[in-house]
C-alpha cells in the first residue's frame, strides 16, 4: 500500500509558486478527486514511478498517448538520434513526408494532411479550413465533446472542462461561440430536426466518433450515419475528430472501425510518439484550400518537428506489425469481460470500446453528456484514490477515459482487476 509522497507535495507546494494551479494542464492537479499530484520521475512500460520512489500501474498513458507503453525502446532510440542531428530547423525535412505518408495509408481519407503541435491546433485549422471551402460560418459540435482549448471550441465541453460548472469557459466572448451549435450527443433525432431546418448553413460538423472525453461513450447505433449523410445532403463537411481514437481503435481509428468516411480527420496524441505533434487532413480538393496553394491561412514554428517526426514513425512502424490490434483487442475484450463479473449488480456501469474503458457510478447506462454528470461523483473520487493506495494510476478524472497498452500484460491486468474488486 502506498502511504504518502512527502516530496510529491513538496513539490507540488513549490510549483504552486510559480504555475497557477501548480500544473500546465488542469486535470493533473487532481482536485476533482480532492487528493494532490504525484510528480513523475520515470516511466517504463506500463508503469510510472514518482519522485518517493513509488511504483504505479498506469492507466492514464499519458491521456492515450503511449499504446507500445512509456519509453519504447525503438521509439526513444530514433527520438534521441533525431535530437543529435538537430531539433528543429524551419526547412523541410523527409521524416514530414514519410509520417504523413504512413499517416495516409493508414487512415486513407486523409488523401492531403499537415502536422501540426496539438491536437488543438489540429481541430482549430480543420475548422478554419471547413469554413474557408464551405463558404459558410456554423459549427456542430457535440455536448461532452472535447476538441482542445480554441474559442469556439471551448463550449459544452468534456474534459477538464467538465469540471467548470457550465462547462464552458470563462474569457471567451460570446460572439466567438455563436457560430457554434452544441447538439446532444448521440440524439439522432436532435441531429436531422437542426439540419432540415439549418442544414445549408452548417460548414461542418465535429465529433469524437466514440467520445473519450465525458468518459467513454460509444457512439449510439445510426449516429455516425446519419451524421454521415446529413452533412453530404446539405454540403457540410464531416470532421472526425480522431485525436485519441486513431491508431487506438484500429490502425485506421475509428473510421475503419465503423466503416465511416468522414471528409476530414484529426489524429493527435499517439501519431506523435509522446513528442508534441498532431495532424488535420481530408479530401485533396479541401486541402489545397490551405496556403500556399489555397486562401487558408495556417503555419506553425515548429510544426513538422524532426523529434516528433521520428517518435511518429517509430510508433507507426510497430503498430503496423501484423496482429498488433487484434492481440491489444483481445486482451481488452478478456479484461472488460472479467470486469463486468466484477461489477455486476453494484450499481456502477462499464463503458467501453477497444482498449479503452470508463467505469461510472450510475445506476443507468451512460450514452450521453447529461447521463456521465450523474455519476456519482464522490465515490469516483474515492475509487481514485483506492486505486493509487493500490499502486494503480487510473485516468484522475469521471471525464476521461482508461487505456490498455501492449504492455499491459495479463499478469498486470489481473492485479488491476482485483484491486478494482477492493477499491469500488
Ligand atoms: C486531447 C484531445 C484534443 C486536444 O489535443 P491537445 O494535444 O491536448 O491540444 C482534441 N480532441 C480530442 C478528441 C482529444 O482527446
Amino acid at each position: 500500500m502506498i502511504q504518502s509522497r512527502p516530496k510529491s507535495v513538496a513539490a507540488f507546494n513549490q510549483a504552486q509558486q510559480v504555475i497557477p494551479g501548480g500544473v500546465n494542464s488542469p486535470v493533473r492537479a487532481l482536485r476533482s478527486v480532492g487528493t494532490t499530484p504525484l510528480f513523475v520521475r520515470e516511466a517504463q512500460g506500463a508503469y510510472i514511478t514518482d519522485i518517493d520512489n513509488n511504483k504505479y500501474i498506469d492507466f492514464c498513458m499519458s491521456w492515450g498517448v503511449f499504446i507500445l507503453g512509456h519509453n519504447n525502446p525503438q521509439v526513444s532510440q530514433a527520438a534521441a538520434d533525431a535530437v543529435m542531428r538537430g531539433s528543429s530547423y524551419g526547412i523541410p525535412t523527409e521524416a514530414e513526408t514519410q509520417l504523413a505518408e504512413m499517416v495516409r495509408s493508414a487512415v486513407p481519407t486523409m488523401e492531403r494532411l499537415r502536422f501540426v503541435n496539438s491536437g488543438t491546433e489540429a481541430t482549430m485549422s480543420a475548422i478554419r479550413v471547413a469554413r474557408g471551402y464551405t463558404g459558410r460560418d456554423i459549427l456542430v459540435k457535440f455536448e461532452g465533446n472535447y476538441h482542445g482549448h480554441a474559442d469556439h471550441l471551448l463550449v459544452a465541453a468534456g474534459s477538464a472542462v467538465a469540471n467548470i460548472s457550465n462547462a464552458s469557459s470563462a474569457g471567451v466572448p460570446a460572439d466567438f461561440v455563436k457560430h457554434t451549435i452544441v447538439l446532444p450527443y448521440n440524439d439522432t433525432d436532435a441531429l436531422k430536426k437542426y439540419f432540415s431546418a439549418n442544414g445549408d448553413k452548417v460548414a461542418a460538423v465535429i465529433v469524437e466518433p466514440v467520445a473519450c472525453n465525458m468518459g467513454v461513450v460509444a457512439p449510439a447505433d445510426g449516429f455516425l450515419q446519419t451524421m454521415r449523410q446529413l452533412t453530404e445532403q446539405y454540403g457540410a463537411l464531416l470532421i472526425f475528430d480522431e485525436v485519441i481514437t486513431g491508431f487506438r481503435l484500429s490502425h485506421g481509428g475509428a473510421q475503419q472501425r465503423f466503416g465511416i468516411t468522414p471528409d476530414m480527420t484529426t489524429v493527435g496524441k499517439i501519431v506523435g510518439g509522446g513528442f508534441p505533434a498532431a495532424a488535420f487532413g481530408g479530401r485533396e480538393e479541401i486541402m489545397q484550400c490551405l496556403a500556399p496553394n489555397g486562401p487558408v491561412y495556417q503555419a506553425g514554428t515548429l510544426s513538422g518537428n524532426p523529434v516528433a517526426m521520428a517518435a511518429g514513425i517509430a510508433t507507426l512502424t510497430q503498430l503496423s506489425a501484423p496482429n498488433f490490434y487484434s492481440n491489444l483487442e483481445a486482451r481488452s475484450n478478456e479484461f472488460i469481460a472479467k470486469l463486468k463479473q466484477i461489477i455486476e449488480g453494484k450499481e456502477i456501469q462499464l463503458n467501453h470500446c477497444g482498449s479503452m474503458f470508463t467505469l461510472f457510478f450510475n445506476n443507468k447506462p451512460v450514452r450521453n453528456f447529461q447521463d456521465t454528470k450523474q455519476s456519482n461523483q464522490e465515490r469516483f473520487a474515492q475509487y481514485f484514490r483506492n486505486m493509487l493506495s493500490r499502486g494503480i494510476y487510473v485516468s484522475p478524472s469521471q471525464f476521461e477515459g482508461n487505456f490498455i497498452s501492449a504492455c499491459h500484460t495479463d499478469e498486470v491486468l489481473n492485479y488491476v482487476l482485483k484491486s478494482i474488486e477492493e477499491s469500488i
